[in-house]
């Protein structure tokens, strides 16, 4: 197995990156993958960099491979953030580092994977780095679509689009990799949509699969008001759950590191002229829960509006595959009580709450006002 073969079903859209690899002459200091969310891109960036250092090309074996793959690689840097913006002072620092010769590898490889998330004047501020990269430095730059990175530097960067890939692949992945069981695997790839991150929690955590199966019993099990506001209120829980014990350890660590590097004992008295050091961590911390809780629920609702999407085509009678395999029972039901027009309007409702959280209107409004929309209309037709 090569660093390429977890690339999953993308095998011509990596080609320009192999290439690269096989022939020098081809190589580029800047490149664009982009990619839907959970088509892999950290992932093949990752398998560049490997690919770059390693002996054979990227063998996914040798020490060059599996420590770039890691991200413990000492000429392969792998910025991740999980803050809204990449600050200026981050990229400066970059920017210092790519000057630099790799220490021990072939290349100086940064990879950054939200290259999205960098304001108008970062961007400029890479730019010159990307304009006239020094001779043994390779930027990857990852986002959504070239869109999303400001359009000077998307212009000097090669783009590479991932697309998503099907959900055999990811399923055949799943249980090469991690050996899933594969009815399994299939189940939860396309109850990711081929998302692969996602997919390979469903499969590997069954709590997930659980509270994705609380999110999808919400379709049949809206009736009246209560319902629908008891929905909705469990629904923010969950997400208020998930945020804290995905964010809880973590804020504490980083602010004992902020502690010790201000030279403050612990449990003790914070100067006046340090505070505003710690004030603005703290609102790095609160911003980040937020936005893991707003991820959460735009899932809950995507997922819910995967299930309605396979109640349409029940409906309509397309052949395609279902999204929601397990809860075929489930989605044949909610077919036959309501009508395509139901649906639609369910649909619609999904949609608007998804904007109106993407807008900052408060969770729980938004919530509410979704779960009073997917109370049925149509009297029952049995
Ligand atoms: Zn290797």
């Amino acid at each position: 197995m090569t660093v390429w073969d977890e690339v999953v079903g993308q095998e011509r859209q990596v080609g320009p990156l192999r290439a690269a690899i096989d022939d020098p002459g081809s190589m580029t200091h800047a490149w664009l993958i982009t990619g839907p969310p959970g088509s892999g891109r950290s992932y093949a960036a990752r398998a560049f960099a490997a690919a770059l250092q390693c002996e054979r090309g990227g063998c996914g074996e040798c020490r060059a491979c599996t420590t770039a793959l890691s991200g413990s690689h000492a000429d392969v840097t792998l910025v991740a953030t999980e803050k809204v913006t990449i600050s200026i002072d981050e990229v400066r620092d970059l920017i210092g580092l790519a000057a630099t010769s790799p220490s021990q590898g072939r290349w100086r490889v940064i990879v950054v994977e939200d290259a999205d998330r960098m304001t108008e004047r970062t961007s400029n501020v890479l730019l010159k780095s990307i304009e006239e990269p020094p001779a043994r430095t390779v930027w990857v730059l990852c986002a959504p679509s070239p869109q999303d990175v400001a359009v000077t530097i998307r212009s000097r960067c090669r783009i590479v689009g991932l697309r998503t890939p099907d959900p055999q692949d990811v399923a055949h992945l799943l249980t090469e990799r991690d050996g899933i069981e594969p009815a399994l695997a299939l189940e939860c790839a396309l109850a990711a949509q081929s998302h692969i991150g996602i997919a390979r929690r469903l499969a590997r955590n069954p709590d997930a699969r659980a509270r994705r199966d609380q999110v999808l019993a919400l379709a049949t099990d809206i009736r009246g008001v209560g319902d629908a506001i008891f929905a909705a209120a469990d629904l923010v829980e969950v997400a208020d759950a998930d945020a804290k014990a995905a964010t809880e350890e973590r804020d504490a660590e980083e602010k004992a590191q902020l502690m010790t590097t201000l030279g403050v004992e612990d449990g003790g008295r914070i100067p006046p002229a340090l505070r505003a050091q710690l004030r603005q961590l703290e609102e790095d911390q609160k911003r980040r829960a937020t936005r893991h809780k707003r991820d959460v629920l735009d899932r809950a609702i995507t997922d819910l509006m995967s299930l309605y999407r396979d109640v349409a085509v029940a409906q309509t009678g397309a052949t395609v595959p279902m999204v929601n395999l397990a809860h075929e029972g489930h989605v044949r039901d909610l077919a036959e009580r309501t009508t395509l027009a139901d649906t639609m309007r369910c649909l619609d409702a999904l949609g608007t709450a998804r904007e109106r959280l993407a807008g900052n209107v408060a969770p729980l409004l938004a919530l509410e006002a979704m779960a009073l929309d997917l109370r049925p209309r149509t009297p029952s037709r049995r």
